[in-house]
C-alpha cells in the first residue's frame, strides 16, 4: 500500500519540539526507526518548552497554600497564577472559576456531582464516555446522533422545547470528536441551550490543544480539558466557567483545603465552614506541578499562535486525508461528510483488516503508534461503523476476522509537535 503526498508548506509555522521527537524503536523486519507518536488524541507528548519549566520550578518546589516558609510561599504564588494564566488562556468572564482537577472527566464528574436537584442533562450519544456516562444520577435525555451540524442544533432545540420549563437544565456536549475530528457548532448549540434556559459544558479535551477556545466568545457556562492532551504531564485537569452551582454544592472531597473553619459541636458532632471559591472542590494537597504544566503549555501555545497551529495542522490533515484517499480499502469515519471542518484526528477503517492486526503491524514493522478500538466512545463508532449496537464489544477488544467487517476502527491522530 503506498501513498504519494503534496510535502508540507515549510513556511508554515514549524512545529513546537515536544519530548521524544528523536526517540528510536526496533523493528520487527530489523534495524530502528525514529517512533512516529500519532496518537495525540490519547495522550500528546508534553512540550519541551513545558518540561524545561518544570525542571527550572523543580529545586524551589514546596508546599501549596499551608506553609510560612519562602519556598512554600513561591509555590503557592505558582499555582494561583498558574489559575490566572489558564483563566486567560480561556478568555474567562470575571466572575469564572478556575477549579484545577485531575483530568476532563474529573472535571465532568465534578460537575456532575455539582448539579442542583431535579436538573435534567441533555447529551449527545456521540459523546466521549467522559462527557456521556457521568449524568447518570440525573434526568438524562440522550440525543440521536446527527448528520450535519444543523441537525445537532435542531435535535437539542426540539429536545429543549418538551423539557420542564421551570426546573434546571445542562447540555453537555463536545468540541471537537475524539473520533471523527470534527467541530460541533458549539456556539450555535450554547445559543439554543441558553434560549431554553439551559446551561452548557463544553468538553473541550480534543478542542482546545488545537483551537483557541474562548469561554465568552463561545459564550459556554463551563469548560473541561486534560493536561496531559495540552501537551502537558498527566494528572491534571480544569474545570472553568459559572461559580453558582459549584458553590452552593457538598465539596467534591471533603478534607483540608476545602474547608475554611472545622469546629466541634456541644452535642459531640463536628461542623464544617467550607470555602465558596474554587479551593472547595480542591481538597487535600494540590497537583502544583501538573498545574504548573498546564499554565506553561498553554503560554507555549498562545506565544506559537493559534492561527499558525491551526494553518500547519490542517496541512498535515489534508494531506492524510489525501494519503488515505488513494488506497481503495480505506473507509474514513465521518459523522457531517467529507467537507466538515475537523482538528487532527482521523479514523478509518480498512477492508479486509482486522483494525487491532493493522495497527500492530504499523507499529512493529513501522514504527508509527496510532490507536486502534471504540476510542471511549462505543455508541458513536458503533453508529459509524454500522454495526449492532448489542455487540458487546469493550474498548478495542472486539475482533473482525480478516475480510469481515470491522467491529473497531484505527485512529491517527497529531498536534503541534508532528
Ligand atoms: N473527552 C474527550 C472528547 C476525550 O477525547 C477524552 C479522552 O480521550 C476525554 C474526554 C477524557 O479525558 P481524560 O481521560 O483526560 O479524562
Amino acid at each position: 500500500m503506498s501513498v504519494t503526498t503534496a510535502a508540507l508548506d515549510p513556511s508554515v509555522c514549524a512545529p513546537l519540539p515536544v519530548l521524544g521527537q528523536d526517540v528510536t524503536v526496533p523493528l520487527v523486519t530489523g534495524g530502528e526507526v525514529v517512533y512516529a507518536a500519532l496518537d495525540y488524541a490519547a495522550s500528546a507528548p508534553a512540550l519541551q518548552r513545558v518540561w524545561d519549566d518544570v525542571a527550572a520550578y523543580a529545586p524551589y518546589y514546596g508546599s501549596v497554600h499551608r506553609g510560612a516558609g519562602y519556598l512554600s510561599q513561591l509555590s503557592t504564588d505558582l499555582f494561583e497564577n498558574s489559575r490566572r494564566t489558564v483563566a486567560e488562556f480561556l478568555g474567562c468572564r470575571a466572575e469564572d472559576q478556575v477549579v484545577f482537577t485531575r483530568s476532563t472527566t474529573d472535571s465532568l464528574n465534578l460537575l456532575a456531582a455539582a448539579l442542583p436537584a431535579d436538573c435534567q442533562v441533555f447529551v449527545y450519544e456521540t459523546e466521549h464516555h467522559a462527557s456521556l456516562l457521568p449524568w447518570r444520577d440525573a434526568r438524562v435525555t440522550y440525543l440521536d446522533a446527527p448528520r450535519t451540524p444543523a441537525q445537532a442544533v435542531e435535535t437539542l432545540e426540539r429536545a429543549l422545547a418538551d423539557r420542564d420549563p421551570y426546573g434546571p437544565a445542562l447540555v453537555c456536549v463536545t468540541g471537537a470528536s475524539n473520533v471523527t475530528g470534527e467541530l460541533w457548532p458549539v456556539k450555535e448549540l450554547a445559543a439554543a441551550a441558553h434560549a431554553h434556559g439551559a446551561r452548557i459544558v463544553l468538553d473541550a479535551a480534543q478542542l482546545a490543544p488545537h483551537h483557541p477556545v474562548d469561554i465568552a466568545e463561545l459564550d459556554v457556562d463551563w469548560v473541561a480539558f486534560s493536561g496531559h492532551k495540552l501537551y502537558a504531564p498527566f494528572g491534571s485537569g480544569v474545570l472553568a466557567g459559572r461559580a453558582d452551582w459549584l458553590r452552593e454544592a457538598e465539596p467534591y472531597l471533603a478534607g483540608g483545603g476545602a474547608s475554611r473553619k472545622v469546629s466541634r459541636r456541644a452535642d459531640g458532632g463536628v461542623d464544617v465552614d467550607w470555602h465558596t471559591t474554587a479551593a472547595r472542590h480542591e481538597a487535600g494537597s494540590p497537583n502544583v506541578i501538573g498545574v504548573y504544566s498546564i499554565a506553561s503549555a498553554c503560554k507555549a501555545l498562545t506565544e506559537a499562535g493559534f492561527d499558525n497551529l491551526v494553518a500547519r495542522e490542517q496541512e498535515l490533515v489534508s494531506r492524510v486525508r489525501e494519503g488515505l484517499a488513494e488506497v481503495p480499502e480505506v473507509q474514513v469515519l465521518s459523522l457531517f461528510g467529507d467537507d466538515a471542518p475537523r482538528v487532527g484526528v482521523i479514523s478509518f477503517v480498512v477492508r479486509g483488516w482486522n483494525s487491532s492486526h493493522f495497527a500492530a503491524a504499523l507499529s512493529a514493522e513501522y514504527g508509527i503508534g496510532v490507536r486502534d478500538g471504540l476510542f471511549c466512545a462505543h455508541p458513536l463508532v458503533r453508529t459509524l461503523l454500522g454495526s449492532d449496537p448489542q455487540d458487546p464489544g469493550e474498548c478495542g477488544a472486539p475482533e473482525a476476522e480478516p475480510g469481515e467487517r470491522s467491529l473497531n476502527a484505527i485512529r491517527v491522530s497529531f498536534g503541534a509537535g508532528t
